[in-house]
């Protein structure tokens, strides 16, 4: 094997393993919908999540007008998805409409 024959060859793998580490950090693409989560799930319903922050009676401690997941720093994913992953609650998907006690303005 030539010199410049195994440079090419390292090259190349170098950039598709760059370009694999790159599909793998970005693995929203081929990742599954994650579940819901459930309201009546117990840590959900300790923080007092629910999918509908219309619903949740002004009074509650912590809550506030406009305060939805939506806007929180804990959600993540993309801007607009009605169902979208939260820090607080791993393996599941909020609604982006919902609210619960963990909910911390976004900086
Ligand atoms: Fe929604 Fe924020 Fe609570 Fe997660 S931590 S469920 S994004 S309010």
């Amino acid at each position: 094997m030539s010199h410049s024959r195994s440079r090419r060859e390292f090259v190349h793998t170098l950039a598709l393993t760059a370009g694999l580490a790159a599909v793998l950090r970005n693995g929203r693409a081929f990742a599954a919908p994650l579940p819901h989560l459930d309201p009546t799930d117990a840590m959900a319903k300790g923080l007092g999540y629910v999918e509908d922050a219309s619903k949740v009676d002004p009074k509650t401690p912590g809550f506030g007008p406009g305060k939805v997941c939506e806007n929180c720093m804990q959600i993540n994913g993309g801007a607009g998805e009605a169902y979208r992953p939260c820090k607080v609650f791993p393996g599941k998907a909020v609604s982006a409409k919902g609210w619960c006690k963990a909910w911390a303005k976004q900086i």
